[in-house]
């Protein structure tokens, strides 16, 4: 496991369409492996790892993170935000976070929402309106959760915004594991732009690469974190989720089983999880062109959408090496049999 690399992409800043502190960690993997990169017309990263006449397979995580816009400046010295992404209630009472200013600088402050989470504004100790412009800051500042990355006993980790850079971290560990390494499809790695304000990255990808299956790496929580019964199927340390169902999109069964056949054949513990609500780039995929068959998987966490989320580094590894062998089963012949429907 790289936890630095890991590290780094939490703690970098990033919400939906500010995205490039991730971006420049992906450019930076993508030149010392010497893989060109292109982008979508929001800012989405697209790999090509390796050129082949077979089927076109996309992996895709999201770069953005749920954080904050500041949308006015009181004449009193308040910054009044507005939630970007879908930021849980009771994360946005008296939370340390960090405005990014347009020319980079990063100014903490304390994010001091009332009972309802409706009217946010952020304190950085400033008596006027005056104050805050000169210390920087502008309508339009990006402002995010301010939770270093840090180890935690027993190979767990906690940080903010591994929604979704834990899936980040497994496209740069597969462009690691598989740049020189022969595959029988054309693999794409895609880092998403705007994912948490309604999978537009990842519909625009698509269309740039137009795959012939997609695998979409994401991450859940639990509602209740210390509930260890069978139907909590997103313990942390219990290996990766592979997500049947979620409100934007069905799993393809053959699909869905292909990956269980493969973490069964690799001794993969895997856990087979629906979302009773929100969806992931895999429902905006799947709907492009005439239909593109797609997954969605990734390593469980314990709390989302607030200010911190805790994670277990075995559940990252064990997704790391599913995904190394299933992208090696990719080929003309089986991708072909997911959409034989006759
Ligand atoms: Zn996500």
């Amino acid at each position: 496991m790289d936890v630095e690399l890991l590290a780094a992409l939490s703690n970098a800043d990033a919400i939906a369409a500010s995205e490039q502190e991730v971006r420049d960690i992906f450019l930076k993997e993508a030149a010392k492996y010497g893989k060109a990169v292109q982008f979508d017309a929001l800012g989405s990263v697209l790999i090509r790892l390796n050129e082949h006449p077979g089927p076109k397979v996309m992996i895709c995580a999201h770069m953005d993170e749920v954080g904050f816009m500041v949308r006015s400046i009181g004449s009193n010295g308040a910054i009044d935000v507005l939630p970007i992404g879908n930021v849980r209630k009771t994360a946005r009472m008296l939370q340390p976070v960090r405005i990014t200013t347009r020319e980079g600088h990063k100014i903490s402050g304390l994010l001091d929402g009332d009972a309802s989470g409706e009217n946010l504004r952020v304190d950085i100790g400033a008596c006027t309106a005056q104050e805050v412009t000169e210390a920087g800051i502008a309508p339009g500042d990006r402002v995010t959760f301010a939770s270093d990355f840090q180890r935690l006993p027993h190979q767990r980790i906690m940080g903010k915004a591994f929604d979704d850079r834990l899936g980040c971290y497994l496209l740069l560990t597969l462009l690691r594991e598989l740049h020189a390494t022969p595959l029988e499809c054309e693999l794409w790695l895609v880092a998403s732009s705007s994912e948490e304000v309604g999978l537009r990255g990842g519909k625009t990808a698509a269309h740039t690469v137009q795959p012939d299956v997609a695998v979409v790496l994401d991450t859940a929580c639990w509602g209740n974190n210390f509930d260890f019964s069978a139907a909590n199927h997103r313990q942390i340390g219990q290996g990766p989720m592979l997500v049947l169902y979620d409100k934007s999109m069905v799993a393809p069964p053959r699909l869905a089983q292909h990956i269980a056949d493969i973490a069964r054949a690799n001794d993969i513990r895997l856990q087979q999880d629906m979302f009773s609500n929100g969806g992931t780039d895999g429902g905006a995929i799947h709907l492009t062109g005439s239909g593109i068959p797609t997954i969605v998987m990734g390593p469980p966490t314990r709390h989302g959408h607030c200010a911190a989320s805790i994670a277990d580094l075995n559940d990252i590894a064990s997704c790391h090496r599913l995904l190394v062998a299933l992208a090696r089963t990719f080929n003309a012949h089986h991708v072909r049999s997911l959409t034989d429907f006759s």
